[in-house]
C-alpha cells in the first residue's frame, strides 16, 4: 500500500455530526487551520436521531447568527405536558428563546455544515482515523479510507478533538475507557405517517410494561419511539409496523393509523461517561464523552454545548492568547454537566417507566 501524507491542520476535529461541525465551525471562524475528518461520505441523511433544540442551545446558535433560520424551520413548543399531569411552562424561561424547537437533527446538521464550508472549514470525508500518537508538539493521526487517496495516510496536528461519536476511536486511542452500561434495551423507533395524529405536538405516556412518545417532524412524518418493558430483543432483530403499532396501542390506547414507515430501528440507550475529557492534547466532545437516554432530548444539546465551551478557548490556546489552564476548564465544566444530564436523564426514563405503587404516587407528586 502507497503511503500518502495529508497537509497539516492546527485543529483536527473527529466527526462532522453536530458537536464535531459546530466546534470545526468555530474554530474556522475565528482564524483557525482545521481539517474535518469524517469516515461516512459526504451527504447529511435524514434518517434523524435528535428531534429537540433546547432554548440555551438556541442561544449560543443565535450568538453565531444561526438561530432565526433554525427557528424558522422548526415548531417551537412552550407548553409541554408529560403523562397526562406532568406540565411545564417554559415561557418563564429568562431567555430570547422561552420554549424548546422541535426540529430534526439534519437540519441542524445541514445549517452547521454550511457555516462550517463558509468559514473555511477543511473537510476530509471517507477517511477514518485509526489510531493517533502524541509527543511535546503535537499529535500525529493515522488514517485510512478512499478519502487518504487509496493507502494510509497521516495527518499531524497541535490539538485533536474527538467528537467520533459513542464507539470513540480517538477515546479508544488515548487510553480512556467508557464505563456505564445499557439502562435500556429492545427501544423501537419509527418514522412514519399517522392518519389521525395527536392534538398535542409533543405526545408521552407510559401504560404498564408499555412506554411511547410521538413528535411531528415539520415534513408530515411523525418520530415514533415505544418500548414494551416485557420484550427483550436484540437490536438486530427485524422490526415490523405492527410490533411498533402494538406497543404504542398498550401505552397510548390507540395507534393514530400509523402507515408508510420511512425509517424503523431497535436500539438501546447506554449511559455512560468518560473518566477524562482531556488526554494531553487530546479532548472528548459529544457522544464520545457521554452518552445517556433520549430522555429529556438532551445528547445533540449537550454535545453543541460541550463544542461552545471548547472552541473559543482552542482558538485562544493555538493563537497564544490563553492563560495557563485556561484548556483545563473544558473539562472542569463540562464533566459536570455531562454527569448531571446522565442522573437527570436516567432518572426521567425511571419516573416514565415507574411499576410499583411508590414509584407512581412519586410521579404524581412529581408532576403536582
Ligand atoms: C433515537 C434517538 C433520539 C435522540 N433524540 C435526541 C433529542 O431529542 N435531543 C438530543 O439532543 N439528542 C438526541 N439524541 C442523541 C443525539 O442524536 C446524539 O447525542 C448526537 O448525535 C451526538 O452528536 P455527536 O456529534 O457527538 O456524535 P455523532 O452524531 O454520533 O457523530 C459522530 C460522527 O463521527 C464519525 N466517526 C466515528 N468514528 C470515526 C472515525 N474513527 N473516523 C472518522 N469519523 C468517525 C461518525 O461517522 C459520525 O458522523 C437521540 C439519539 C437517539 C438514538
Amino acid at each position: 500500500m502507497t503511503s500518502t501524507s495529508t497537509t497539516d491542520s492546527t485543529v483536527v476535529v473527529v466527526g462532522a455530526g453536530p458537536t464535531g461541525l459546530l466546534l470545526a465551525g468555530d474554530l474556522a471562524a475565528a482564524g483557525v487551520p482545521v481539517t474535518l475528518v469524517e469516515k461516512r461520505a459526504p451527504g447529511i441523511s435524514n434518517l434523524s436521531r435528535a428531534m429537540v433544540v433546547h432554548a440555551r442551545t438556541l442561544e449560543q446558535l443565535d450568538a453565531r447568527g444561526l438561530a432565526d433560520e433554525l427557528e424558522a424551520k422548526g415548531e417551537p413548543l412552550a407548553d409541554l405536558r408529560l403523562f397526562d399531569r406532568l406540565a411545564l411552562d417554559l415561557t418563564q424561561l429568562r431567555s430570547r428563546f422561552r420554549h424548546i424547537l422541535v426540529l430534526p437533527q439534519y437540519e441542524v446538521e445541514r445549517v452547521l455544515e454550511r457555516r462550517a464550508v463558509e468559514a473555511g472549514v477543511r473537510f476530509a470525508y471517507e477517511t477514518e482515523v485509526a489510531g493517533l500518537t502524541q509527543d511535546a508538539d503535537g499529535v500525529t493521526l493515522e488514517l485510512r479510507g478512499p478519502g487518504t487517496g487509496g493507502g494510509p495516510g497521516t495527518l499531524r496536528a497541535a490539538y485533536v478533538v474527538g467528537a467520533d461519536g459513542l464507539r470513540s476511536g480517538v477515546r479508544a486511542a488515548v487510553g480512556l475507557p467508557f464505563p456505564g452500561r445499557s439502562v435500556i434495551r429492545s427501544l423501537v423507533l419509527a418514522d412514519v405517517r399517522l392518519a389521525e395524529p395527536p392534538e398535542s405536538l409533543i405526545t408521552v405516556h407510559a401504560d404498564g410494561d408499555a412506554f411511547a412518545f410521538i413528535a411531528p417532524f415539520a415534513d408530515g412524518y411523525h418520530r415514533v419511539i415505544g418500548w414494551d418493558r416485557s420484550r427483550n430483543v436484540p437490536d438486530s432483530e427485524p422490526l415490523a409496523l405492527d410490533e411498533v403499532k402494538g406497543i404504542v396501542r398498550q401505552a397510548l390506547g390507540r395507534d393514530f393509523g400509523m402507515h408508510d414507515a420511512r425509517w424503523m430501528s431497535r436500539f438501546h440507550s447506554d449511559e455512560r461517561q468518560a473518566p477524562a475529557y482531556r488526554v494531553g492534547r487530546v479532548f472528548l466532545a459529544g457522544d464520545a464523552a457521554h452518552v445517556h437516554s433520549p430522555a429529556g432530548g438532551q445528547g445533540m444539546n449537550t454535545g453543541l454545548q460541550d463544542a461552545a465551551n471548547l472552541s473559543w478557548k482552542l482558538a485562544r490556546a493555538v493563537q497564544g492568547r490563553a492563560p495557563d489552564g485556561l484548556l483545563d476548564t473544558y473539562e472542569a465544566e463540562r464533566h459536570p454537566v455531562g454527569r448531571t444530564v446522565l442522573r437527570s436523564s436516567g432518572g426521567l426514563v425511571r419516573l416514565a417507566m415507574a411499576k410499583r405503587p411508590w414509584t407512581r404516587a412519586a410521579r404524581t407528586a412529581l408532576a403536582a
